[in-house]
């Protein structure tokens, strides 16, 4: 029988080879330190570096490390996902693998767990080495995405938390294929606390979260937790057809009085702006068919391609 470790930790990433052997000594000083047993959970998300041969060599030294390598890159929302399910510790504490997530703060987290929270949240007081761009935008989204949804999200949370057993069990079990972790998270339940801290510049590398990357998973963190958007453009066209129907009476009226001028500027505004409202409302409406399409397939979230652990300590092929 296999001892349950203390603490699961679970760490997506993708082409991050230099920074893993650093991380992992600092991590394991800082486990140590708390006395705990442990579990390192390493998901390599389709590196095209030798992230997973680097696994491969610290597992050599630390059989406490489990590495999963998926299929190809599925994105970092999905391998934290295949991380989580692959747990075993009584709690779990999920973080980046590029120090922006210092593994210090993991003593923190413990403490206020220890607290008897369920959910240990945290928040990026300050992350060094972000232009201001990536903060103005960011700080505007969770505004709108709390504006347009009914389970709040904290602004500059991440998805650096501890959460125990029970509440990973009722992680797992959620089906969607789009995972907006921290929504799902704050949308749960459960006691949940937050700690502030302050993000470091990353340790090597660029950042892996493309402006693509990043409007994608935050196009997906609005449309799973609202249909308020779908509801705003029914509105708004509401109001444009009230108006249309106001300004035609207007224009009907003026005819008769023989003011016929031609009015090829408002004309066009109408145009203009009505067209451009309706190409957004179909967006909009398609953005949410394109999400039932791919829940409705049911394809799996992920695939693992290696999978290296205690037990087999061989690699052993699995799908999930
Ligand atoms: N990551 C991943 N798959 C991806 C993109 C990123 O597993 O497709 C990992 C990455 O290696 C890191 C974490 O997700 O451990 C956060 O990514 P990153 O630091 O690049 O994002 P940022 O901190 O710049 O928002
Ligand atoms: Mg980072």
């Amino acid at each position: 029988m296999l001892n349950i470790p203390q603490i699961s930790v679970i760490i997506p990433l993708y082409n991050e080879e230099q920074n893993l052997p650093v991380l992992y000594r600092e991590l394991v000083a800082v486990l140590k330190d708390l006395n705990k047993s442990y579990e390192i959970i390493f998901v390599d998300d389709g590196s095209r570096d030798n992230s997973f041969e680097t696994i491969k060599g610290l597992f050599r030294e630390d059989e406490n490390i489990v590495g999963l390598s998926l299929s190809r890159n599925f994105g970092h929302q999905v391998a934290l996902t295949a991380g989580i399910e692959h747990f075993r510790g009584e709690v779990i504490i999920m973080m980046d693998a590029d120090f922006q997530h210092p593994p210090g703060i993991i003593k923190d987290l413990y403490n206020k767990y220890s607290e008897g929270y369920d959910i240990v949240n945290t928040r990026r007081i300050n992350t060094r080495g972000i232009g201001f761009l990536k903060k103005i935008t960011s700080w505007m989204y969770y505004k709108l995405i709390n504006l347009l949804s009914d389970s709040k999200i904290e602004p500059f949370s991440s998805d650096f938390r501890l959460m125990n057993r029970k509440a990973t069990e009722a992680f797992i079990s959620f089906q969607e294929r789009n995972r907006f972790t921290r929504g799902l998270v704050s949308w749960m339940g459960f006691r949940q606390a937050v700690i502030d801290f302050e993000a470091p510049r990353r340790y090597t590398g660029r950042t892996k979260y493309t402006f693509r990357k990043m409007f994608s998973t935050g196009l997906d963190g609005i449309t799973a937790f609202s249909s308020k958007p779908l509801r705003i453009s029914f509105y708004t066209g509401l109001l444009i057809f009230l108006a249309g129907i106001i300004y035609a009476v207007f224009v009907v009226i003026n005819s008769f009085r023989g003011m016929n001028i031609p009015g090829w500027t408002s004309t066009m505004l109408v145009i203009l702006f009505i067209g451009g409202f309706q190409l957004l409302s179909l967006g909009i409406i398609g953005e949410y068919i394109a999400r039932i399409f791919s829940e409705s397939k049911s394809r799996p979230i992920y695939f693992l391609k290696d999978k290296i652990e205690k037990e087999r300590k061989n690699i052993a092929s699995q799908s999930n």
